[in-house]
């Protein structure tokens, strides 16, 4: 049955690297893919279209749609808007309202860029992990939560601040099922991250990973507290294959391990349910300074096409088409400004979509 993909493209940089992702589509939907997509609006596009950061008619269009792809959303333009109207709203009301739990966020380091990052290339270089963070829960979403006033030490009333870390049994078994059948798609090895040595809620987090472990008795399961795992992302970060962790710990965790690749522009992002269903997107913003130019990496909304069709369409064979595609691209040197490197062609973001098509 024909697929259908909505494609968002959203703000700033969002339509010129949605427009690269769609001619890699175009490319295997003429190779035998059998895809259709649909554009609409999110985000600052969906607020000048109709008034609404996601209009119903693109919420309906995503909800009809087996996968969505995301450019990205905001603009200083919008910032003075009203809070409900800004373009962020709309990513996270999509996000809730398709009941995104499982979201997905790799750290690669292709061997050629190893120079762009942070950390000695002999620790990066090849790198490959993938965090899957639990997206709906936790202590964001967990109720009691507030500021009151309370005796303080001195009798008098002072504020205090409080939030609840929650996780039910089911929330942490459906997430824990996405991270075993990734782990199962690569080198079956899972390390689940948390703080069982303090917190119930992480104890309990333990105990169902556990559980369901026992339906994946070829992944090789470990567990990690959260403080060791920060440190050992830095130390060592090749030991990880698949990490699954929490709404905060995967939060702080997700964003320091992109950053061991160098560069925002190339690390993509799903977002899934519990059918599989998911939202793909790059990890950067709409990079106003940049918007307009031709200038921004495509790659990393290329990577999240390669992604969805790995976990929302089960097709392995067109996923890897598309990542030894870009591999073969940064082989030859050519690069976007972004990851520019000493002896490297520089590309414009459509040329960047051009050399991933002829590689196709
Ligand atoms: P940003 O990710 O947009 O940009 C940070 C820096 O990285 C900028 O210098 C930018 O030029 C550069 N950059 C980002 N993507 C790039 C690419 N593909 N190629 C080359 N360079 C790239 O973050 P920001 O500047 O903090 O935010 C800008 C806007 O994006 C804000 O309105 C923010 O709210 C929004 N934002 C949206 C999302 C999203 O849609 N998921 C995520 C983060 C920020």
């Amino acid at each position: 049955m024909t697929k259908k993909i909505a494609v968002l493209p959203g703000d700033g940089i969002g339509p010129e690297i949605v427009a690269q992702a769609v001619k890699v589509l175009d490319v295997l939907k003429a190779d035998g893919l059998d895809i259709e997509m649909e554009e609409g609006a999110i985000g600052g596009a969906g607020y000048d279209a109709a008034g609404d950061p996601l209009p119903d008619a693109t919420l309906k269009l995503a909800q009809d749609s087996d996968a969505v792809l995301l450019g990205a959303v905001g603009g200083p333009e919008y910032d003075k808007l009203e809070r409900p109207l800004r373009p962020e709203r709309g990513l996270l009301r999509i996000r809730k309202e398709l009941n995104l739990f499982g979201n997905l966020r790799p750290a690669l380091l292709y061997e050629e860029l190893a120079d762009s990052s942070s950390l000695k290339p002999e620790v990066v270089a090849g790198l490959d992990i993938m965090i899957v963070r639990e997206l709906t829960g936790d202590v964001y979403f967990g109720e009691p939560r507030g500021i009151e006033e309370r005796p303080g030490p001195d009798g008098k009333p002072e504020r205090v601040g409080f939030n609840t870390m929650l996780y039910s049994e089911s929330e942490v078994r459906r997430v824990a099922r996405v991270a075993f059948d990734i782990a199962m798609k690569r080198d079956k090895r899972l390390c689940s991250v948390e703080k069982a040595n303090v917190l119930e809620c992480s104890e309990l987090w333990r105990e169902v990973v556990i559980e369901v472990s026992k339906d994946y008795p070829e992944v090789e399961l470990s567990h990690m507290y959260v403080d060791n795992a920060a440190m050992q992302l830095v130390k060592w970060p090749k030991q990880f294959d698949v990490i699954v962790t929490g709404n905060i710990f995967g939060d702080i965790l997700s964003d320091q391990a992109s950053m061991l690749s160098g560069s925002i522009g190339m690390l993509p992002s799903a977002s899934l349910d519990e059918n599989n269903k998911g939202m793909y997107e790059p990890i950067h913003g709409s990079a106003p300074d940049i918007a307009g130019q031709d200038k921004a990496n495509p790659l990393a909304t290329i990577l999240s096409v390669a992604m969805m069709l790995r976990y929302t369409f089960g097709d392995e064979a067109n996923a890897k088409r598309i990542e030894e595609a870009v591999k073969a691209v940064l082989t030859k040197g050519i690069r976007t400004v972004d990851i520019m490197t000493a002896g490297g062609t520089e590309v414009s973001c459509s040329g960047m979509g051009d050399a991933v098509v002829a590689e196709l």
